[in-house]
């Protein structure tokens, strides 16, 4: 048997004990393992004195601050806290857990953790000192410490810690972004989209069989949790073309949006609202067969907005005729949700420059140091078709600020003039002329 312990329940079951005044015990929620033999400890309830009837009223209920992929917590065992040889806990065959002070001159052997000044040792009974590999014991978890300690100095993790990331979309793009900004410190989301996970998505998606039918939202969050436990999350099942103003308020809270939708109507929506709220964004976007893709950021008031952008495409990188790509990515012929083309991994290089732009975005890295990302568009290549002269091959653009740009006006922000409203945004599409990018709107 092999238990996981968050530092905090420790410290939680120690500060219990000494309520009571002596020996306590305590019933372990968690998450079982058997096939494995694991237990995963995240938080304590009924803390009593030993010998004390279960009357049902313990009201000492601790979760650790992980929050659990699994919402539902089984009882996985007791542990029992406090002085000397009583400190056993009760021992019908389920695992038992022992805190125990450590004395001021003893071995500090085996997982501890320091309370108030004193010493506990947390020992898995009929097992001591420390856990061996793929043996029997106990590990404390110290996620604060410990989590992020192998991207420390590559990010700034405390800084990206405090920051909140709104994702609309959560398809193959969307998931992964979310994985990827979570793997790298940011603690804080807000999901949006409207739709369940089905099975043609499997194959691409971050989330797989387990989750068919689970919606995308739950879904994710999930994975961001299993990522980054202390993470703070937030939902909406919101279509933002049906919905355009539902965006505003969770947009307003936001540092960075990042765009993953498929269509550029629902992108129009997204940039219209993030220039309102004075948001930057980053937009992901997939070609037909996923022969590549692009990453476009948008700060207002600095950079052109995403609308300009199209229509820059369109006039100025539509000079090459390499354009191919019967498919398109986001819809199928009929213009009904389905199964479409393009490898995960090719989407994936995709969905990672745009995690990298989300990273400096978020960090103050832009056009400063070897991480810097200092132009406004990235093009990806997987296939030597369309810009790109071979395959893997990644080009860079600086757009310009388009006069008859809908959205904006040629200004890179939202007129305080302007009453038009969330839901007209898409009026203005038809002046943006026909994208030239494989797979792209037209
Ligand atoms: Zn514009």
């Amino acid at each position: 048997m092999f238990v996981t312990i968050p530092r905090d329940v420790v410290a939680a079951a120690v500060d219990r004990a000494a309520a009571v005044d002596g020996v306590a015990t305590a019933t372990l929620v968690g998450t079982e393992r058997p096939e494995e033999s694991v237990i995963q400890v995240w938080g304590l309830r009924d803390l009593r004195p030993a010998g004390a009837p279960d009357d049902g009223d313990g009201s000492a209920d601790h979760r650790s601050a992980f929050t659990p992929p699994d919402a539902t917590l089984a009882a996985a065992g007791s542990v029992a806290v406090g002085d000397g040889p009583d400190a056993t806990g009760p021992s019908d065959g389920e695992p038992t857990v022992r805190i125990a002070p450590v004395p001021e001159d003893g071995e500090r052997t085996g997982e501890t953790v320091d309370v108030d000044g004193t010493t506990w040792r947390v020992v898995l009974d009929g097992t001591d000192g420390p856990p061996t590999e793929g043996g029997d014991g106990v590990a404390i978890v110290h996620a604060e410490r410990d989590a992020r300690k192998r991207i420390d100095g590559l990010v700034d993790t405390d800084a990206l810690a405090d920051r909140h990331v709104t994702i609309v979309g959560l398809g193959t793009v969307g998931s992964t972004v979310a994985v990827e900004l979570a793997k790298s410190g940011v603690g804080n989301f807000t999901l949006i989209d409207p739709d369940r996970l089905e099975i043609h998505n499997v194959v691409r998606h971050e989330c797989g069989v387990d989750d068919l039918g689970r919606s995308k939202l739950d879904a994710v969050a999930d994975r961001i949790r299993e990522t980054n436990p202390l993470a703070s999350i937030e939902t909406a099942a919101v279509d933002v073309t049906e919905r355009p103003g539902a965006l505003a308020d969770r947009i307003a809270g936001s540092d960075l949006v990042a765009v993953c939708t498929d269509t550029d109507p629902s992108k129009l929506v997204v940039n219209r609202e993030c220039l309102a709220a004075d948001v930057p964004a980053v937009y992901g976007g997939v070609y037909a067969g996923a022969m590549g893709g692009d990453v476009i950021r948008v700060v207002p008031g600095e950079t052109p907005c995403y609308d300009c952008v199209l229509g820059d495409i369109s006039d100025d990188m539509a000079r090459d005729e390499r354009v191919s790509g019967e498919a398109d990515y986001g819809r199928d012929p009929d213009d009904q949700p389905g199964p479409e083309p393009g490898l995960s991994v090719d989407v994936g290089f995709v969905s990672l420059i745009q995690t990298r732009y989300a990273l400096a975005m978020l960090s103050g890295g832009i056009g400063d140091g070897d991480r810097a990302l200092d132009r406004d568009v990235c093009f990806w290549g997987n296939e030597a078709e369309y810009i790109f002269d071979r395959p893997l091959q990644s080009r860079f653009a600086t757009v310009s600020y388009r006069e008859d740009c809908y959205t904006c006006g040629g200004t890179g922000t939202l007129s305080v003039d302007d009453e038009r409203g969330a839901e007209t945004v898409l009026d203005g599409v038809t002046a943006v002329d026909e994208d030239p990018r494989p797979g792209g709107r037209d």
